[in-house]
């Protein structure tokens, strides 16, 4: 009888491994027929192992820098951080992400500055998204001192709340009004404040066993496109961020911040200047999130402090390899599961793909030689790297792109039509519930943000105090 009930536990267990369950595969092929021809290729990732990133919006839009330029629009400093809000408009966005895109996706905790909201609203509002399958990043500004950061981090006793906890920081020259360095005049100026921030999360883990992924953004202009190699150098050797994103910038949010010729900028331009602080070239051809146009991506790990590729764009044994992977166990995902069941989720995709072996062998013995060999990664050590620029649109091709959208029609301007692919392809979804929708992130800045914003202003204005949930 015991026997019985093992087998039975067992098999129980066996059939929740699906490597891909069901409703993942459901909201993935929901997301590939959604997306435009034009986004279909052999490297998209987007309705084959992701339905894309999320982000908040509108839960609290203040911010207490100054940037330029700046996505918010010109309303978003007038509306007071308030607890209550923040607390209540995630819970319906994360609900309504659940409901539409399937049970796991990244979300950034992003619309203002995050740290302006209280430590436990900041770690009840990441716990919130945890419920709902959604793997939160803060985004913030990084001007916080570590009492905020072990604020959240702990509870009251001094325990870890969190196991893991992800950051993307903004660090650039071009914002104003940091603590200390209120007007920096150099990217090797803001240098000190990088490494300030990553060394916080650093003692977060030698100290409380808290572990963190950090990923460091910066928005590129004429005026310091110059200086980014020199700050992923800096940064590769100095710091523990394991994700480098890029934004060229563009003209949306509030025009008031609009000092350059932002457009003097190219996106191969900036991916030229990451090349060049990296020291090698970034493959990014051989996986899209979306439209090229939009996003670049390369995977990778850093060994003795060289960067390692994960695919090789030009390399067709690659290729099939990411190939295999995708047809075969796109949609696989490992992380926010329990370990017993990610070891047979692991197992089921071993055993039942054992036809492409040979494949993976292939690219493991490819992957162990660009890193030097078995005896660099051992004395090395191997550390995951990604490289990320993200290109937001102009809002004027943004908002006549979205209108004919709503109207089911495509434009004959070249440049609208290459919006309208690209708003549809978007990687970077924001949710709607009470329209019973998501819209793409440059939507939601360059059409809806402005009205949005005067509303909550009105809702939430500054002069009162904020409520406590
Ligand atoms: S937010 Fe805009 S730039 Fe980013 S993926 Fe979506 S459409 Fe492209």
């Amino acid at each position: 009888m015991r026997h019985l009930e093992v087998l039975q536990g067992l098999s129980r267990w066996w059939r929740r491994g699906d490597p891909v369950p069901a409703e993942s595969r459901e909201v993935l092929q929901r997301r590939w027929s959604e997306l435009p021809d034009s986004a279909r290729t052999p490297s998209q990732v987007l309705g084959r192992q992701a339905v894309g990133c999320e982000g908040t919006h509108g839960v609290f839009p203040r911010c207490n820098l100054t940037c330029t330029p700046c996505y918010h629009s010109a309303d978003a400093n007038k509306v007071r951080v308030d607890a209550l809000h923040t607390l209540t408009e995630v819970r319906a966005q994360m609900a309504f992400l659940r409901s539409a895109r399937g049970p796991r996706a990244h979300a950034q905790l992003i619309g203002g500055e995050v740290s302006l909201l209280d430590p436990q609203t900041h770690a009840a509002t990441l716990e919130v998204m945890r419920e709902h399958g959604r793997e939160p990043m803060s985004f913030t500004h990084g001007d916080f001192d570590e009492e905020y950061l072990l604020s959240m981090a702990l509870d009251a006793a001094g325990r870890p709340r969190f196991g893991r906890l992800s950051f993307a920081a903004h660090f650039d020259s071009l914002m104003r009004g940091r603590r200390g360095l209120p007007r920096p005049r150099s990217e090797a100026e803001v240098q000190e404040y990088r490494e300030r921030f990553s060394a916080m999360f650093d003692r977060l883990r030698r100290v409380h066993g808290v572990r963190s992924y950090l990923a460091h953004n910066m928005t590129v202009t004429p005026a310091n496109i110059d200086e980014v190699a020199e700050v992923v150098r800096e940064c590769l050797s100095r710091t523990s961020f394991s994700m480098y994103s890029f934004q060229p910038a563009a003209y949306v949010g509030d025009a008031r911040r609009w000092r350059e010729d932002l457009s003097a900028v190219t996106p191969d331009q900036v991916w030229a200047e990451v090349e060049k602080g990296v020291g090698v070239r970034l493959p990014h051809d051989a996986i899209s999130f979306g439209d090229p146009r939009c996003n670049r991506t390369t995977f990778g790990w850093m060994v003795g402090g060289r960067f390692v590729p994960l695919l090789v764009d030009d390399d067709p044994r690659d290729l099939r390899a990411r190939d295999a992977y995708l047809s075969h166990l796109g949609g696989m995902q490992l992380g926010g599961i329990a370990s017993a069941l990610v070891a047979v989720r692991l197992a089921r995709a071993l055993l039942e793909n054992l036809s492409q072996l040979a494949v993976a062998a292939g690219w493991l013995r490819r992957a162990v030689r660009r890193s030097g060999g078995v005896v660099a990664l051992v004395k090395g050590g191997v550390r995951p790297m990604t490289f990320v620029m993200h290109v937001f649109m102009d809002a004027d091709v943004v908002a006549p792109a979205w209108e004919l959208m709503q109207r089911g029609e495509v434009s004959t301007d070249p440049a609208v039509r290459a919006a309208q692919e690209r708003l549809g392809a978007c990687a970077y979804a924001m949710a709607h519930p009470e329209l019973g929708r998501t819209v793409p992130a440059c939507v939601q800045h360059s059409v809806l943000d402005p009205a949005a914003n005067a509303r909550l202003r009105r809702l939430l204005p500054l002069a009162v105090v904020s409520r406590t949930p």
